[in-house]
């Protein structure tokens, strides 16, 4: 007998068919002896609805700032999960299965106070713990928690698979299963690459690289807790057959493990190729070229809680002016552009100007650390299809090029057909 957590998305739990679909899944695990306790995410698109109806309302008479209240757009971006919980209790219920729906509150699942993208803190795994013992399917509403206002509190978007992890490592889980509409983590998204590998293992640092890139197929902090934790963490598909041979096989089930490098024991270099779109790009031209302007100009941003990322520094050529060009998500160009003007006299640029629909490309693989190479051919393969580099990041196991929207789709697949990650 084992403990599992089985998370189920968006598109898994986008109808009633789907529901029932999901239900069957777990009876499998239940009708084995297992353990179980479920995170299910709302159906699919409902989250993007909530969002709009926020977005739609008015902001508060005389408020500062920009945005809206984020303890009210918690409150109703976090209803979707609620809703899904409860069907999914119904539907096992219904099945002869004990079954019993949770919030976030009710558990709790403790966060911070950081309303809209909150961390989780805490989880008391006790009262689970003891109805899992008991023969009760526990059906946990993902996305959300409560923070230290006791309030819904959510963990941004993608969040139910942290709060998967989260849930697995709590209640010390033999297992965490994340089910999507793909059956495992891909050499690149499949829905661009059709020539696409499954991966049968991925390393956590490359999976952290892969979600932290662009691969939303799991939230980044949900593999930072499964590394933490050891979070045993397969991504496989909801749409399969649950009683086809071997989908409840205990320890090999369908699907990617997130594992230790160890693990793996057929590394290549590159694992994979990842991309995000919506990139921004800043620059601030003829900047003075003296200590502290660097400060002057990253100080504020990181102030605003503004992500930078990519960073170009060009010297003019007298040596005295330079200028400074960085990424910035898309959707906090106008807050940069507003504090990086309120920073002018300190910095002292000539002018600021902005670019958008930009790509981030990225090329992930531990195996990097030990070959030289894999820079250059990557540089020179986008060079023979004509795509012009904007800027270049690396790390150990990494690297990222940026480069126009339009390029997107030819740079991942060339880049992917280069490392040899294409399906033979
Ligand atoms: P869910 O609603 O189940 O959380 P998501 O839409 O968040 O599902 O994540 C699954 C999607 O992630 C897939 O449909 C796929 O298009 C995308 N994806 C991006 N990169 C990868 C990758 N490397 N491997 C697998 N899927 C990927
Ligand atoms: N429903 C939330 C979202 O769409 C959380 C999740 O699906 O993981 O972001
Ligand atoms: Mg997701």
């Amino acid at each position: 007998m084992a403990r599992i957590v089985m998370k189920f998305g968006g598109t898994s739990v986008a109808d009633l068919d789907r529901i029932h679909n999901v239900a069957r899944h777990v009876k499998r695990e239940v009708d084995a002896g297992h353990e179980v306790a479920v995170v299910v995410s709302a159906m699919s698109g409902k989250t993007n609805e909530l969002v709009g109806w926020v977005h739609g309302m008015p902001k508060a008479t005389g408020a500062s700032s920009p945005f809206y209240d984020a303890r009210e757009y918690d409150t109703i971006v976090a209803s979707g999960e609620q809703v899904t919980s409860g069907l999914l209790a119904i539907a096992l219920q219904s099945m002869g299965i004990n079954a019993r729906s949770w919030q976030g509150w009710q558990i709790p699942i403790k966060t911070d106070n950081a309303h809209g993208a909150a961390r989780i803190l805490d989880i008391n795994g006790e009262e689970i713990i003891r109805r899992m013992g008991e023969g009760q399917v526990a059906v946990v509403a993902g996305f959300q928690g409560i923070g230290p206002d006791n309030r819904v509190a959510t963990l941004g978007r993608g969040g139910s698979d942290t709060s998967a992890v989260a849930i697995a490592a709590a209640v010390k889980a033999d297992r965490c299963d994340i089910y999507t509409d793909v059956d495992g983590v891909y050499t690149t998204d499949p829905r661009i690459e059709p020539k696409a590998r499954r991966l049968k293992k991925i390393a956590f640092e490359e999976m952290l690289e892969m979600a932290s890139l662009g691969a939303k197929v799991l939230q980044v902090r949900s593999v930072e807790l499964a590394m933490v934790h050891k979070v045993r963490t397969f991504v496989r598909s909801s749409f399969e057959d649950p009683d086809a041979p071997g989908m409840g096989d205990l320890l090999n089930p369908p699907g990617t493990l997130i594992c230790d490098e160890e693990e793996i024991v057929e590394q290549e270099v590159v694992t994979g190729i990842a991309y995000a779109k919506d990139e921004a790009q800043i620059s601030l031209r003829r900047v003075a070229d003296r200590p502290g302007v660097s400060a002057a100009i990253f100080g504020p941003l990181a102030e605003a809680h503004i992500n930078v990322d990519m960073i170009v520094q060009n010297i003019s050529e007298d040596g005295s002016k330079t200028d400074m060009t960085f990424t910035v998500p898309y959707g906090d160009v106008e807050k940069s552009l507003k504090v990086l003007e309120g920073a002018k006299e300190k910095v002292g640029f000539d002018v600021i100007q902005h670019e958008t629909g930009l790509v981030k490309v990225s090329v992930i693989g531990i195996g990097m650390r030990s070959h030289a190479g894999v820079a250059a051919s990557a540089f020179r393969a986008l060079a023979d299809k004509g795509i012009n580099i904007k800027a270049i990041t690396t790390s150990e196991i990494k690297i990222s090029i940026l480069i126009d929207g339009p390029y997107a789709e030819l740079a991942v697949r060339t880049l992917h057909s280069v490392y040899g990650l294409d399906k033979k």
